[in-house]
């Protein structure tokens, strides 16, 4: 289970997270739904080591995760899909997974293998496995981050935002992977602007407000929830 404990953190003298708790449990999504601004994208950062909390704790299974590298959470099975993406445009799509795989870079056989079984499942990147990422469409640039961060064989993935930017049937194949993901005992932690299409495969969500989380609950509870229809889905 990954645990987050009472987090907060600061640029500056920005209050970006104050005492964000949540959890969540092997074989779950959990959506985190925000506006702009909430904080939705610092607290994965927390997560993944990409930025030290002033405050709190991030807990995984026996591990504190609070002070370690990004590398060493990499390592104990956590990923993430980073917010716009972030593809090696200028290198080829396989050059791209290579990259994902960093932490097994001793194991060149394996490394293939875990290509070879991505490839086969998405072959629209195998049809474009030497052309470089950048000339992908913006659908196929997601699936291919997704594909990078599977590289690193993660127990935990984290998504920022994968629907930015996407048309929403691709938006819907998109969400369809993430499902199957979790189908195949994977752990999602999804973070969402687009509440509906996360809650709608969430088991669980939580909704953050100004670095605060406000209203918590299952996917199908919040969805319906007055102040979600109001604020996120834009009813009544
Ligand atoms: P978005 O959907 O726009 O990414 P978010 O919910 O992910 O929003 P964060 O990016 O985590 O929100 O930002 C939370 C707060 O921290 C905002 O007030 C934002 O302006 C501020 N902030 C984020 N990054 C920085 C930074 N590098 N320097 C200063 N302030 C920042």
């Amino acid at each position: 289970m990954l645990t987050v404990k009472s987090l907060h953190a600061y640029y500056g003298n920005i209050h970006a997270l104050k005492g964000v708790s949540l959890h969540v449990r092997p074989g779950e999504i959990v959506a985190i739904i925000g506006a702009n601004g909430a904080g939705k994208t610092t607290l994965v950062h927390c997560i993944c080591g990409l930025l030290k909390p002033a405050k709190g704790a991030v807990l995984f299974e026996d591990a504190d995760l609070t002070r370690l590298p990004s590398e060493a959470i990499v390592r104990k099975g956590i990923s993430l899909v980073p917010e716009g993406r972030q593809i090696f445009a200028t290198l080829s799509v396989e050059a791209n997974l290579e990259m994902g795989a960093f932490v097994h870079r001793k194991d060149g056989h394996g490394i293939r293998r875990d290509m070879d079984r991505l490839l086969d499942r998405f072959p629209v990147l195998r049809q474009r496995r030497h052309q470089l990422a950048g000339t992908l469409s913006g659908g196929e640039q997601q699936m291919l981050a997704i594909c990078r961060a599977l590289m690193a064989r993660p127990r935990y993935l984290l998504l920022d935002e994968p629907s930015m930017g996407l048309a929403p049937l691709i938006v819907r194949e998109i969400f369809d992977i993430i499902v199957k993901l979790r189908a195949e005992g994977r752990t999602i932690l999804l973070i969402e602007q687009n509440a509906r299409a996360a809650l709608q495969i969430a088991d669980r969500g939580y909704v953050l407000e100004t670095g605060k989380i406000v209203l918590q609950g299952d996917g199908r509870d919040l969805l319906a929830h007055r102040e979600v229809q109001r604020a996120y889905l834009g009813k009544g």
